[in-house]
């Protein structure tokens, strides 16, 4: 098969919209999965709802080697609300740039991990294998990678993972873990001419704000990631202005390191916001940490490096990824794969009005990853 066009690729995967919400991955899936059949990869396709949908797909392996894991999302954010110099659904190129919605952030991970597919294809037979994963719904809460984690048999096996997701091809060694809840309080409402008569759930949820911008997090700083950090992004109480408002809820993001229990964490809060504060849990996803002293890492970090001409350091992403979901459903008797984050769009530019990537970056990005796949398959 000759080699496939990585920018062609992209271009035909930003021309098929897939913005979430709502999603729609179902073409971008069928695009790729009929690609990889072709090339001889046993395809399958999973939905978490209509349009939802999900890619498995396989080719090579042996029963004595575990396959290794590449894995992409095919969902775009929305286009935000200014407008465009370029039309984010067509592809256009300017020079080097490649504009579009999900340009960066991913499609061109994902046509990086297919074009390696396409061209290694024909000789991965009785190697060690892949296994593909591209995921639907990623933007709004790793929906598809979680959905493939709980699936009996919707994923095989994988002795490592990578993750296309924009990172100028440097490979991150992980990310912070999110702890998303909603602290709601009640009170009584009342005319707000007679306040003393009711019990004003503001009042109360801005006694919780001050507590939690005070708030102590009970553990070491992580060498690489540091700290855990804190955000309350929305607050939402009260029907008019008139009246004593009853209920009041804020939301607050918790990015977590490795060495925070997310139990303890919430048993925790619940001692410091006190019994008037109600916690309702919206997302709960552990830290992604791979040692950076493993051998696989050292491989990844070496045959990077000839690459880019430079020696990338030890780093991790701020951003949440599929990582989480796919290692828990990956994890077998020796704890979950190594997983190293690594993919051709340009990091600052994801989820940007005139989101564009880097034509020879993403050429490189196939580079890369060539060689990260025949390294494990021992080509
Ligand atoms: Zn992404």
């Amino acid at each position: 098969m000759a080699a496939p066009d990585v920018i062609a690729l992209t271009q035909a995967l930003l021309r098929l919209d897939s913005i979430n919400p709502p999603g729609r991955e179902r073409e971008c899936a069928h695009h790729v999965g009929a690609l990889l059949e072709a090339a001889g990869c046993a395809v399958r396709y999973l939905e978490f709802d209509t349009a939802r949908t999900c890619v498995v797909a396989r080719i090579g392996g042996r029963s004595d080697a575990l396959p290794l894991c590449l894995s992409g999302h095919l969902d775009t954010v929305p286009l935000g609300t200014l407008p465009w110099t370029h039309d984010p659904l067509a592809g256009e190129i300017d020079g080097e740039r490649l504009y579009g919605r999900g340009s960066s952030d991913m499609k061109a991970g994902v046509a990086a991990i297919v074009a390696v597919v396409l061209e290694l294809a024909p000789r991965l037979h009785a190697t060690a294998g892949l296994e593909i994963v591209l995921t639907a719904g990623e933007e709004q809460g790793c929906m598809g990678s979680a959905f493939l984690a709980r699936t009996p048999d919707a994923l095989g096996r994988a002795g490592a993972i990578v993750i296309a997701e924009p990172t100028a091809n440097r490979p991150y060694v992980g990310h912070k873990g999110i702890f998303k809840f909603h602290a709601v309080t009640r009170g009584v409402a009342a005319h707000a001419s007679r306040p003393e008569l009711g019990d004003n759930a503001i009042h109360k949820a801005a006694d919780a704000v001050g507590r939690l911008r005070r708030y102590g997090f009970c553990c070491r700083p992580h060498p690489v990631m540091g700290l855990p950090t804190l955000n309350i992004g929305t607050i939402e109480g009260g029907q008019n202005i008139n009246s004593v408002p009853d209920r009041c809820t804020l939301g607050v993001d918790i990015r977590t390191v490795p060495g925070l229990d997310h139990e303890a964490l919430r048993a925790d809060l619940a001692r410091t916001l006190g019994p008037e504060v109600e916690l309702r849990l919206v997302n709960d996803m552990p830290p992604v940490w791979t040692e950076p002293d493993l051998a696989w890492v050292q491989r990844v970090f070496a045959l990077s490096a000839r690459v880019l001409g430079e020696h990338p350091p030890v780093q991790t992403l701020t951003a949440y990824t599929d990582a989480g979901s796919l290692r828990r459903g990956y994890a077998g008797a020796a704890g979950a794969p190594p997983t190293v984050v690594l993919g051709p769009g340009e990091p600052e530019l994801a989820h940007v009005v005139d989101e564009y990537c880097l034509r020879w970056r993403v050429e490189q990005g196939v580079e890369i990853l060539r060689d990260i796949v025949c390294d494990w398959c021992g080509l």
